[in-house]
């Protein structure tokens, strides 16, 4: 079947239903109206008569407790309404969260700490969104902590990092990026490497509690923090890693029954975890979706979704560049300098030369002066991409979001690559 013209449907919607749609089809843009009533998207409230233009990859729930009409223009490949949703529960969690802020207003003390974990797809990161855009219109300042390195929602996939949320996340685009606190890891999952995860799980959480100390209303707040989906096996450990590193007050769980007695089982008492279903509106998605995902994740970075930016390309000869890596190959213990640990070799700093082997890899900025400082715990300013390796002329070019110059800061090496195709 081949519907060529755009076309259009209506929706009215009873109170605490959503409609769910998905843009699939490259190049196929979808935008959605609000025409009347209250209607919002993972927390954020639709303006009536603004239009917002969802483009391929987009996977949207429009949620309305009081009723509403909208209008999608666009091919859409799957669009419905759902009656079940478990929005109720997930408000609950919201108005809980609320009372602890409220007192900790009143004593001064530290509002909630709250964790989201489960496997793959189950919404996740959906729910820490809908927590704190709820946070944030009662007039909150929640710190949004995200830990999943896989994907990556506060700068790039590669990375942890945290953010003070002070509005609303748009409803196309997600939450503002600005001044976010990010670290380097340097692949996208966890597994590649757990001593270094830990340590910049511990890091960051260190900095969060600096920053709730410094800011009343932050600290009033509270954090939420969204997970990777790995949860069995050395993954539950980075969890519960992840969860004492935070001092976390308490663990939503979506979905899955197993990992809830787990953590109920592990958990000291005053961690209250809680079970929660996941939406029949999240989506699965293929090896390739996240693989795409990702790639839209980091062409964002460079290039901008609403407002296009535009990046600069130059060169970098390899003379200039501090190029390093983290973790160098773990040693037998016997071959161990004395005193040193085997594991100390994964959260190492360890020079690279520039070649070939750099074509299309991320790299970190980082805002460590000099190799000699405290690099692998040091945040970082921002990402590059090399784009060519010239082996004759020994330079590199990048992809840059700044212009130059480059030499004299130190860059990290990711595993991760990045195909533009600008
Ligand atoms: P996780 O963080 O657990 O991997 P996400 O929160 O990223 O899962 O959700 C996966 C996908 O499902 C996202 O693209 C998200 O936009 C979509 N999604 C989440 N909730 C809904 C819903 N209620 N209806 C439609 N799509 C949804």
């Amino acid at each position: 079947m081949t519907d060529e013209k755009a076309q259009t449907q209506e929706f009215k919607l009873d109170p605490d239903c959503e409609l769910r749609f998905e843009v699939e089809s490259k190049n196929e843009k979808v935008t959605l109206e609000l025409k009347s009533g209250l209607a919002e998207v993972f927390g954020t409230e639709l303006v009536k008569g603004k239009k917002y233009e969802f483009i391929a990859g987009a996977k949207v729930a429009v949620f309305t407790w009081q009723g509403c009409t909208v209008e999608l223009v666009g091919k859409t490949d799957v669009s419905y309404v759902a009656k079940e949703t478990p929005m109720g529960l997930y408000l609950n969690c919201h108005a809980a969260m609320e009372r602890l802020r409220e007192a900790a207003e009143k004593e001064d003390t530290r509002g909630p700490i709250t964790m989201v974990v489960g496997p793959c797809d189950v919404g996740k990161s959906t729910l820490c969104r809908l927590l704190l855009n709820y946070a944030v219109r009662m007039g909150r300042r929640p710190i949004f902590v995200d830990l999943d390195v896989g994907q990556g929602h506060i700068a790039i996939p590669g990375t942890v990092g945290a953010l003070l949320v002070e509005r609303p996340s748009n409803v196309v685009d997600g939450f503002s990026q600005q001044a976010p606190l990010v670290f380097h890891f340097g692949h996208k999952s966890p597994q590649a490497n757990v001593a270094l995860y830990n340590l910049l799980v511990t890091r960051l959480a260190e900095v969060c509690s600096d920053r709730l100390q410094a800011n009343k209303k932050a600290r009033v707040s509270g954090i939420v923090i969204n997970t990777c989906g790995w949860v069995k096996g050395d993954g539950y450990k980075l969890l519960t890693h992840a969860a004492q590193a935070f001092e976390v007050d308490a663990i939503l769980v979506l979905d899955q029954e197993r990992l809830y007695n787990e953590l109920v089982r592990d958990m000291p008492d005053f961690v209250k975890v809680v079970f929660l279903p996941k939406s029949g509106g999240v989506v699965e998605r293929s090896q390739a979706q996240r693989t795409e995902a990702r790639d839209q994740g980091v062409r964002e970075y460079f290039y901008g979704s609403r407002t296009p930016l535009y990046p600069h390309s130059f060169e970098v000869k390899w003379s200039e560049a501090r190029l390093y890596k983290i973790g160098a190959p773990v040693l037998p213990a016997s071959c161990m300098p004395l005193g040193m640990k085997a594991e100390d070799n994964l959260t190492k700093l360890v020079a690279v030369t520039p070649g070939p082997n750099l074509l299309h890899h991320l790299l970190s900025v980082s805002f460590a002066d000099s190799p000699e400082d405290d690099v692998v715990q040091t945040n970082v300013a921002g990402f590059v991409c090399v784009t060519n390796v010239d082996v004759d002329r020994q330079t590199f070019t990048v992809l840059s979001p700044q212009p130059r110059p480059l030499p004299n800061t130190v860059l990290l090496l990711s595993d991760i690559q990045f195909m533009d195709s600008h």
